[in-house]
């Protein structure tokens, strides 16, 4: 079956064309390309996916380059494996590979790859649903490469690996499974699920680095409504690989509904904040632990460590209660957004004070700073530092304009 139809209706015009030119430049150099992976499988399901993962049957270096110059855009990345990533002057990015084989010196070693067929390179996927391309060619355009029956799959709404050391030979596949299964509210086919609780009960996991799981425990955390798979984590005996003693219960799944209430902007880091609920329940030792298997990032790191050490008893002094704005200033300044925004889904009573700081406050620009000071005859030292924060403080509760500001300086620090 072809897809240009679909491809052209679906996609938008500007991403229909980049394919095609994809495929011009794959004609000009005589090389087999193609479209695959998440893209191709977003497309069937009808989800937007603008992620063009490229894999060229030769060398996808020389194409990359190619197509950057094509394009005017430039070859940003280099990776391992014959892999890069062109950069176009509007700032779309196109990910570009190496048709490849990969095979595992151990279960959960990173692979050994070598060149290959377009076939060979969709065999080494993870699921049928994601091993699957189309073709960009001019003469094959939309065509759909499906060796590994994908599209049944995605039409059976199923999730099923490749072949039966599929887990073992990548344990992070299993996370993977349970993500794509509760994303598109498909179903793990039986015999997977068999292979990977098999996997799974074994500790399959100590096979691979923390970095790699951290990676795919934060994709799931990521997702939009995090919960389900969580649950089915659980279910799988999975959350125990994150801490022993993490407890998937309805409090967890009201707290990550609540966090989702809030809504979302592109600025916080959703993952984060769906982590650190995740861990709520753990003591500062023990989050600290998850930190260390998971390899997490430092800011991810300080985050936990502020939300176990600072924050219960930050929400006491906010519960409720109303403080001048300056207080509440003063209690939140410099703590992540995060943080911040896990503090609301908590604890409720906060939430207002928090709200106000997130909104305004924290936006404040000083109306009064050493210049100005300098400028009414105080003489520089230490005095700088209160007469600014005192002003400041009074600026938050309620001093409008630059020359309030200025009054209360003179009438609260008489020269
Ligand atoms: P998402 O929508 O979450 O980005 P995706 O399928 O595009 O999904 P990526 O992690 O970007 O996810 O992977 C791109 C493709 O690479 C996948 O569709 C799959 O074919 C392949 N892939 C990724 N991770 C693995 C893995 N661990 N084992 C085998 N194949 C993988």
């Amino acid at each position: 079956m072809n897809y240009e139809r679909l491809t052209r209706k679906q996609l938008p015009k500007r991403v229909y064309q980049l394919l095609k030119r994809i495929g011009n430049t794959g004609d000009e150099m005589g090389l087999s390309v193609f479209v695959v992976g998440g893209f191709v499988r977003d497309l069937l399901i009808g989800s937007p996916n603008l992620d063009a993962d490229v894999v060229v049957e030769g060398d996808g270096i020389a194409f990359a380059h190619a197509f950057a110059e094509n394009e005017g855009g430039q070859v940003k990345r280099h990776r391992r494996f014959g892999t890069a990533v062109v950069v176009l002057p509007d700032g779309f990015k196109v990910d570009v590979a190496t048709a490849r084989t990969e095979t595992y010196a151990h279960p959960g070693a990173l692979p050994s790859v070598n060149p290959a067929s377009i076939k060979e390179d969709l065999r080494r996927r993870d699921f049928t649903i994601n091993a699957m391309a189309m073709a960009l060619n001019e003469d094959r355009f939309g065509e759909l490469v499906d060796f590994f029956d994908g599209k049944a799959d995605i039409l059976s709404e199923s999730v099923k690996v490749l072949h039966d050391l599929s887990f073992v030979d990548d344990p992070t596949r299993i996370f993977r499974a349970v993500r794509f299964e509760q994303r598109y509210g498909f179903s793990i086919e039986p015999h997977t699920a068999e292979l990977l609780q098999r996997a799974g009960s074994e500790d399959c996991f100590k096979t691979i680095s923390g970095q790699r799981l951290r990676n795919e425990i934060l994709l799931i955390l990521k997702e939009e409504n995090p919960f389900p798979a969580i649950r089915r984590l659980a279910n799988f005996d999975l959350v125990k690989y994150i801490h022993p003693r993490i407890c998937v219960s309805d409090e967890l799944a009201e707290l990550l509904d609540r966090i989702r209430d809030m809504g979302w902007c592109p600025n916080w880091d959703m993952a984060l904040i769906s982590l650190i609920a995740l861990l709520d329940q753990l003591s500062a030792d023990e989050a600290v632990d998850v930190s260390e298997r998971l390899a997490l990032r430092k800011r991810h790191t300080e985050a936990l460590s502020l939300c176990k050490m600072r924050l219960p008893d930050i929400l006491q002094r906010l519960d409720g209660i109303n403080l001048q704005p300056s207080e509440v200033y003063r209690i939140l300044k410099g703590l992540p957004v995060e943080v911040l925004r896990f503090g609301m889904a908590k604890c409720q009573g906060a939430s207002d004070n928090i709200l106000l700081y997130l909104t305004r406050l924290r936006k404040v620009r000083r109306l009064v700073n050493g210049n100005d000071l300098r400028r009414l005859g105080y003489s520089e030292g230490p005095l700088y530092t209160q007469i600014l924060d005192e002003t400041f403080a009074a600026q938050l509760d309620g001093l409008r304009g630059k020359s309030q500001a200025i009054q209360f300086v003179t009438d609260r620090f008489p020269l």
